[in-house]
C-alpha cells in the first residue's frame, strides 16, 4: 500500500455496520433508510431490466438521464444545463467528489474544506497529491452549527485549487446560508478557485432553505455541483450520482472518470429519470417524513441524556457525550451496542483537528419511526 494511504484505514460505516452486524443492535450509524424508494422507480428499474438495458450505457450516462437531471435542476434550482455537455453520471456522489478532485488538482495544490467532512473528501484529496485545509465547524449559542470567517480566509491561499463544500452538511446537519455562501463564494472569486459542491442532501431540508451555490452571482461558471439518487429516492444501494456543471468542468471530470469505472449500471439510469421527474409531492412528503423522524429522535436523545442540536437538515443528529459521563466518542460508539444494543458513529474521525469533535457522535434518522422509538427507549438505559 502507498505511504500516503496508510492512514486511513477502514472506513468507519464499514466498522460500524459491521458491529451492528456482529451484535444485532438497531443501527443508526451509516446513513442508509429501512424503507424502498418511490415504487415507479423501483418498476422502470425491473423493467429495464427485463428489456435488455444491461449493456454498457454512453461513458457520460445515457440521455434520458441526463435530461431528467437537466430538468431537476431546471425545476427545483432555475439552473439550465444543457444534457449533451453540462451533465456526466457517476458512480455515486463518491465517484464524482473523486473524480472532481483528480481532476482538478495538481499535487501539493491546496483544497479548503470545512471539518467534520464525509470521510471520501480526506482520501479523494490525498489520492490526488493534494492538501487539504479544513475550516471547523462548531456548534454556536444560536444553536446553529457555524464557522469562524478568519479562519475561513485564512484557510486561502496561493495554492487553493477548490473548495469542497457540502451542503446540507453532513454529519452536523448544518444547511449553509445565503450568507455564509455568500461569503464563501467572494472568497472563492478573490483567489479564482473552483468551487465543487456535495449536494446529495438537497432534498432534505427541515428548517431554512438550501441554496446551490451554482445559483450565487458569478458561481456559476466555476462550480462543478455534485448530486446522487442515493438519499433522494432511498436507493442508496444503487449508487447513481451525476455532476453538473459549466462544459470544461463537466469535460474534466469525465476525463477521469472514465478510467475510474467508465459507466454505471445501465438498469437503474432510465429508473432514477423516472424518479427525478415524480411530481412535487413526492419531494415534499419524504421530507415531512423525515422532518418528524428528526423530532423523534432529538426528543429520543434528549430524554435519554445527550446534548443535542437539532439539524436543519440530511438525515442525521449529533449529540454530546459529555452529559452521559463520556468522553471520547470512539470508545463510547464501540461500546454502546453491548451497554444499550444501538449503534452510532463518532463524528471524531471526520476532523482532523480530532478534539473538536472527541464528544460528538452522530445518530441517523433514516429508519421507521418505531425503529427510531426503540432505540430511544434503550439510549435511556444508559
Ligand atoms: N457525500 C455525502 C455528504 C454523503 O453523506 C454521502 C453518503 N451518501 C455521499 C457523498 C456519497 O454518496 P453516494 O452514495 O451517492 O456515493
Ligand atoms: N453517507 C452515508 C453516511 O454518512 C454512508 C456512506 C458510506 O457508507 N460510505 O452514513
Amino acid at each position: 500500500l502507498v505511504e500516503r494511504m496508510r492512514p486511513f484505514g477502514t472506513t468507519i460505516f464499514s466498522e460500524m455496520s459491521a458491529l451492528a452486524a456482529r451484535t444485532g443492535a438497531i443501527n443508526l450509524g451509516q446513513g442508509f433508510p429501512d424503507t424502498d424508494g418511490p415504487p415507479e422507480m423501483l418498476a422502470a428499474a425491473v423493467q429495464a431490466l427485463s428489456s435488455g438495458a444491461n449493456q454498457y450505457p454512453p461513458l457520460p450516462g445515457i440521455p434520458a438521464l441526463r435530461h431528467a437531471i437537466a430538468a431537476h435542476e431546471q425545476r427545483f434550482w432555475g439552473l439550465s444545463r444543457d444534457p449533451d455537455s453540462e451533465v456526466v453520471v457517476t458512480a455515486g456522489a463518491t465517484e464524482a467528489i473523486a473524480a472532481a478532485v483528480l481532476a482538478l488538482c495538481e499535487p501539493g495544490d491546496e483544497v479548503v474544506c470545512f471539518e467534520p467532512y464525509y470521510d471520501s473528501y480526506a482520501a479523494s484529496i490525498t489520492l490526488a497529491g493534494a492538501v487539504r485545509r479544513p475550516v471547523t465547524l462548531r456548534p454556536g449559542p444560536d444553536g446553529r452549527y457555524g464557522f469562524d470567517e478568519a479562519e475561513l480566509r485564512a484557510a486561502f491561499g496561493p495554492r487553493t485549487r477548490l473548495v469542497l463544500l457540502n451542503t446540507p452538511h453532513n454529519p452536523t446537519g448544518k444547511v449553509f446560508t445565503a450568507e455564509e455562501l455568500a461569503l464563501i463564494a467572494a472568497l472563492c472569486q478573490e483567489h479564482d478557485t473552483w468551487a465543487v459542491t456535495d449536494e446529495v442532501y438537497e432534498h432534505l431540508v427541515f428548517d431554512g432553505v438550501h441554496t446551490p451555490m451554482a445559483t450565487l452571482p458569478g458561481m456559476r461558471e466555476r462550480t462543478l455541483r455534485i448530486s446522487s439518487a442515493g438519499k433522494t429516492f432511498s436507493c442508496t444501494g444503487w449508487k447513481v450520482g451525476w455532476a453538473t456543471g459549466p462544459a470544461p468542468l463537466v469535460s474534466a471530470v469525465q476525463r477521469v472518470k472514465q478510467f475510474l469505472t467508465f459507466v454505471n449500471a445501465s438498469p437503474l439510469q432510465p429508473a432514477v429519470a423516472v424518479a427525478l421527474a415524480l411530481p412535487e409531492s413526492y419531494f415534499t412528503g419524504l421530507t415531512a417524513g423525515l422532518r418528524a423522524n428528526r423530532d423523534r429522535l432529538v426528543a429520543g436523545l434528549t430524554a435519554a441524556g445527550f446534548d443535542v442540536l437539532a439539524p436543519e437538515g440530511t438525515y442525521f443528529v449529533t449529540a454530546d457525550i459529555r452529559p452521559l459521563g463520556g468522553t471520547d466518542g470512539v470508545a463510547f460508539c464501540r461500546e454502546l451496542p453491548g451497554r444499550c444494543g444501538v449503534v452510532a458513529v463518532p463524528t471524531q474521525v471526520f476532523y482532523d483537528h480530532q478534539e473538536a469533535g472527541r464528544h460528538l457522535i452522530r445518530f441517523a434518522f433514516c429508519k421507521r419511526p418505531e425503529v427510531i422509538d426503540e432505540a430511544a427507549d434503550r439510549l435511556k438505559a444508559l
